[in-house]
């Protein structure tokens, strides 16, 4: 497998497969969301196609200890790990849907960023390191 996700909470690994499962909540529904597990590809899936409106905006949790994923860089943005051989990196993502915004960071700091929505979060962004 290529790319290996993880919980930045618990470690529990989130895409036993190649897609990488989350808790969604929105609007007093919740339910399970895959997301293409590689950078910049927008691919969403959801039980019996259950309708994700363009810009609404999800509470992603851990699956396994249903941590909120949204991450201290922006409100709107939810992160996880991710393991590319033997290196682990944090993902940032969008988890207002249909907003395009991916950034890998690694210890060096922001090592790329994918999406058409990405600028008003690379500001806060640029200055990050994880280890
Ligand atoms: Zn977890």
């Amino acid at each position: 497998m290529r790319w290996k996700y993880s919980c930045p909470h618990c470690y529990g690994h989130l895409n036993p497969d190649d897609t990488v499962v989350l808790v969604a909540e929105h609007a007093g529904k919740r339910i399970l969301m895959g997301l293409h597990p590689e950078p910049g590809v927008y691919s969403l899936y959801s039980p019996d196609d259950f309708p994700i409106r363009e810009g609404s905006r999800w509470l992603l949790r851990c699956p396994l200890c249903h941590v909120d994923l949204r991450s201290d860089v922006s409100e709107d943005l939810a992160h996880l790990d991710l393991r590319s051989g033997d290196v682990v990196h944090r993902v940032y993502f969008s988890r207002i849907a249909g907003e395009r915004a991916t950034f890998v960071i690694n210890a060096e700091g922001l090592m790329k960023d994918y999406g058409i929505h990405t600028d008003h979060y690379l500001e806060n962004l640029v200055h990050r390191s994880f280890r």
